[in-house]
């Protein structure tokens, strides 16, 4: 089983898939190596090549190259997010200093769309050890060329699964919605309560204590989430890249906070709020903050935006529910990842902000009432309505469409979750086959509209002069 735990880590900005993974990918390779080389050469592939610059996989290659991490990455680390970097060049950090050079080439590599072939030299010029590929194949998760040939070889499924992968057992395995919820039958257990117990084999409880290993995390990752939406909030300016795209958050905070300038705020309080917790997260990753990838960066405001929806206008909101909300999104979000992908540049922009907006009504649903069948029905509600969406960032940042994007995931989790409660929990559709459909509809999708900015929106908006983009 994939832990909840990979599915929401924390990181930086702007995408998980190109800047998380990648800088992963940069300090795997290093740490395999004996000792720290003179240079190290990165060939960029595909999708991490053609919209490389603009999620800033040159920066996050070259920081983990020199032994920075995406959870402990200082988010002013130098070279700063958005600053234009050299392709070839001498950097330094934790692990010590060397020389790199990378290359961008828009050819994929034939396994997957978002490829690294890394290699390492002495200060001679000569070879150290094997040339090695990796590949980022969504939400943070990397895979060595051999791994992602096992999962291809595995079941036909796509190389979502992950290198955090465990070969442990757990006490109720469920690979789709309907194994899920034939287990809460059975038990009569929520979708919280078996992934708990999963998570308590993969993780057990530390020799005297009694908190589940898995809710201190989750304790961390909605104190970062609460961290995104206010530095959001307050933070004002352009977003770099130079799209010259304004910060909204602060402007909405503003307004909320002064009824009178709010134009049509009657009655639509709440989703108004929802907005703004949605744009200020992504407006923080756009800018390299920190923020839980929560299943990607690029729809990494959705969980936190009905998250603060459900602590700021539903009932009896405790601590507990928070763990609730999280597990029973984790529960989505593994489904999906098992059996199609959360990754843009596989599936598009359904994979992303789909299946957050899934995970997000799956997690309100079941903290509002929802039973087993209800929940599984939100999830479905809100991906259903996700199906097809292409992804298309315009200059290869990760601003248009995806700041607004998250607002209106955010906003149709939550009438999913409302509607899915007003029902049975019977429906004619059901999660497995939404999710089925999702990954059909992403390998028929053309590739310039798998996050490769050569399609959509990323060509029909003409870009500013001041665009500093390749
Ligand atoms: S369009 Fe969607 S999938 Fe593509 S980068 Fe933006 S949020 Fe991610």
């Amino acid at each position: 089983m994939i832990s909840v735990s990979d599915l929401f880590s924390i990181g930086i900005g702007p995408s998980s898939s190109h800047t998380v993974g990648p800088m992963r990918a940069a300090l795997a390779f290093i740490r395999q190596c004996p000792q720290l080389p003179a240079r190290v050469e990165v060939e960029l592939r595909g999708s991490l090549a053609a919209t490389g610059h603009g999620h800033g996989t040159d920066r996050a290659i070259i920081l983990g190259l020199v032994g920075y991490e995406p959870t402990t990455l200082p988010v002013d680390a130098k070279p700063a997010s958005g600053e234009r970097i050299s392709p070839e060049g001498h950097h330094s950090g934790p692990a010590g200093e060397l020389d790199y050079a990378l290359i961008f080439n828009n050819e994929a590599l034939p396994q997957h769309p978002n490829g690294l072939i890394f290699r390492a030299f002495n200060t001679a010029g000569d070879q150290l050890g094997d040339t090695l590929e990796y590949f980022s194949v969504g939400g943070g998760f990397i895979l060595t060329a051999e791994e992602l040939a096992e999962q291809l070889a595995g079941d036909g499924m796509k190389a979502g699964a992950a290198s955090a992968d465990r070969e442990i057992s757990v006490p109720y395995p469920f690979r789709t919605a309907a194994e899920l919820l034939a287990h809460c039958d059975r038990e009569r257990k929520t979708f919280a309560e078996i992934v708990l117990a999963n998570e308590l084999a993969l993780n057990p409880l530390p020799a005297g204590s009694t908190i589940p290993p898995i809710y201190e995390h989750l304790d961390q990752v909605w104190h970062t989430m609460k961290v995104s939406v206010s530095d959001g909030m307050s933070a004002s300016g352009i977003l770099p890249g130079g799209l010259g795209v304004v910060r909204r958050a602060p402007l909405v905070f503003d307004s909320l906070m002064d009824g009178i300038k709010r134009p049509h705020g009657e009655g639509l309080d709440a989703m108004e709020w929802v907005n703004l917790y949605a744009l200020a997260v992504n407006e923080q990753n756009a800018a390299g903050g920190r923020v839980v990838t929560a299943p990607t960066n690029g729809a990494a405001g959705i969980i936190p935006a009905v998250l603060h929806y459900a602590r700021d206008f539903t009932r009896d909101f405790t601590a507990e529910k928070i763990h609730t909300f999280l597990l029973t999104a984790g529960a989505v979000g593994i489904i999906i990842k098992q059996n199609a992908s959360i990754s843009g540049a596989e599936v598009g922009c359904q994979g992303e902000v789909g299946s957050a907006s899934a995970m997000a009504a799956a997690g309100l649903c079941a903290i509002i009432g929802g039973n087993p069948a209800q929940v599984e029905n939100a999830a479905e509600i809100a991906l259903e309505h996700n199906l097809g969406l292409t992804c298309d960032p315009v200059g290869g940042l990760v601003q248009i469409p995806c700041i607004e994007r998250n607002a209106i995931g955010a906003v149709k989790s939550i009438n999913a979750a409302r509607l899915a409660c007003l029902g049975e929990g019977t429906n004619r559709v059901t999660l497995d086959d939404v999710i089925r459909t999702m990954a059909e509809t992403g390998r028929d999708m053309l590739t310039k509209y798998k996050e490769t900015s050569l399609g959509g929106l990323a060509v029909n908006i003409g870009l500013p002069v001041s665009f500093t983009e390749c």
